[in-house]
């Protein structure tokens, strides 16, 4: 494809991307395949000769989009918002034809300076504490954009981990570095997501999974006890990964009550998840969610959840920066450059040596939209998810069991587990609405999270009468 060819593609895909948003409701939200179904459909080796741009497209229609779960539906209300906007879209689109790989100041200084400064915007916009913006007078920290959540929980447990190995060293040098990891335990609570259980299995470091309370906070109290068990047993606590939003209620850990544990611990390292909920804390009234933040070692929040921001997204920030990229810093000769001393090289803050120019879609989206923007579409879900909330707690065949303080509504049919997860299939079986289930105070419930960008209330009318109805089916057959 030349370049007056792409002229032309890249047009009609424009033209495509629109028209498939534009229609999108008038489709399934899940695709109706069985697995493997693709395989059936194309060919099992790569063509040896080049193919028509037409034809491809064709099979994108007929081939790939009816397997396609359409995660920008209205109806979609499953997991948490997958971020998208123009903006963004054309971010990354800029970014892919610019084709950098960021990863020192030398490799793209572009790359790497808008990513410190777009960082510092948003850390700024949320309110962290001034030691995570890197442009602070004597600031130590700094903000970092990783591809995950998980990478962010992965390498804050990592720097802790060496944190805790040098403390641990200081009395018994002459040991292996891998000799302290049996020593070595973190702490998270059931309500946190799957991925610190995942970097403790990786960083081969114990894990304690400790009760929330009744609203799935993770509490002071439970934390002091289990660090003095541990400790008692001869353990080093090293680690907590607390959440701000957790992924099946959107509940809340206490960071008043656990960070001033973590800081009367000698080599304690704080860790705020904030995924999907951080992206609100740029709404002033929000902001009192993350009460505690000053005791924070890191903190992340992916706008490629909801901040209108494509995957990947994830960012990170640290309030110390030499801690995080002493535990990744590797320097062959290749990767040196002549301002290795001066400037940011991100290949030490995160896995992965190639790096995209991602800050580029956020720069978009901040500009684009503006902090008031940006505002004005968290507060639009959450008043959506209110919303939600009142037409479920009209109907007394159903309860609401989360405290709703963002876009995700908890809910349940009164009633065993079994019929919760019948009329769940039942729905998502239909293709008019998708949702997930979770487990929240022992109980089996559906999870209903405002995700469209335009999301109106007749949106989430016509969600709950999907519902309703499909319940009202169900009580019948069961009745007979
Ligand atoms: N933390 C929380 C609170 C989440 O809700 C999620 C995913 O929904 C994650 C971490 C993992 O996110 P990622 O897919 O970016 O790794």
């Amino acid at each position: 494809m030349d370049v007056e060819e792409f002229r032309v593609r890249g047009k009609e895909m424009v033209d495509y991307i629109c028209a498939y948003l534009a229609t999108l409701h008038s489709k399934r939200v899940t695709p109706n395949v069985e697995p493997g179904y693709l395989k059936e459909l194309i060919p099992a080796e790569a063509p040896q000769e080049p193919e028509e741009w037409d034809n491809i497209m064709d099979d994108v229609d007929s081939k790939i989009m009816p397997g396609v779960t359409h995660w920008q539906h209205p109806r979609f209300h499953a997991y948490f918002p997958s971020g998208n906007s123009f903006p963004s879209i054309l971010g990354d689109m800029l970014s892919d034809a610019i084709g950098c790989i960021g990863f020192s100041w030398a490799a793209s200084p572009a790359c790497t300076e808008l990513e410190t400064i777009v960082m510092d915007w948003l850390g700024k916009a949320i309110g962290l504490p001034a030691d995570f913006i890197t442009h602070n007078r004597h600031s130590t920290g700094g903000g970092v954009i990783q591809s995950s959540a998980s990478e962010c929980v992965l390498v804050t447990m990592l720097a802790a981990r060496n944190q805790a190995i040098k403390y641990l060293k200081q009395n018994n040098s002459y040991l292996d570095d891998s000799s302290f990891l049996p020593k070595l335990v973190a702490y998270c609570s059931k309500e946190a997501h799957s991925c610190v259980e995942k970097a403790a299995l990786i960083l081969l470091v114990r894990l304690k999974i400790l009760d929330a309370d009744d609203n799935g906070s993770l509490r002071g109290d439970t934390l002091k006890k289990a660090i003095e068990e541990d400790e008692a047993m001869g353990l080093t606590p090293f680690f907590v990964s607390t959440t701000l939003g957790s992924t099946s209620c959107c509940s809340f850990d206490n960071l008043q009550e656990l960070g001033p544990i973590c800081k009367s611990q000698p080599c304690v390292w704080l860790h705020v998840d904030g995924a999907y909920a951080g992206n609100a804390f740029i709404c002033p009234e929000l902001k009192p969610l993350m009460a505690g933040i000053e005791y924070a070692d890191s903190f992340n929040t992916n706008p490629n959840k909801w901040l209108l921001t494509n995957f990947d997204c994830s960012c990170l920030w640290v309030r110390c920066r030499k801690k995080l990229t002493s535990a990744l810093i590797v320097e062959p000769l290749y990767l040196q450059h002549a301002n290795s001393n001066d400037a940011i090289d991100y290949r030490h803050w995160g896995i992965p040596l190639s790096r995209r120019f991602r800050s580029l879609k956020l720069w978009f989206v901040l500009r684009k939209y503006g902090i008031s923007g940006l505002q004005k579409y968290i507060r639009n879900h959450i008043r959506l998810a209110k919303h939600f909330e009142s037409l479920v707690l009209k109907d007394r065949r159903f309860e609401v069991v989360n405290d709703v303080k963002l876009g995700l509504v908890c809910f349940r049919l009164l009633g065993p587990e079994s019929i919760n997860r019948t009329l769940l299939a039942m729905i998502n079986a239909s293709g008019k609405l998708h949702m997930i289930p979770s487990m929240v105070k022992s109980k089996y419930i559906i999870r209903f999270c405002v995700v469209n960008e335009y999301a109106t209330e007749p949106d989430v009318e016509q969600a709950w009468k999907i519902i309703a109805d499909s319940a009202t089916d169900l009580l019948a057959t069961l009745d007979k």
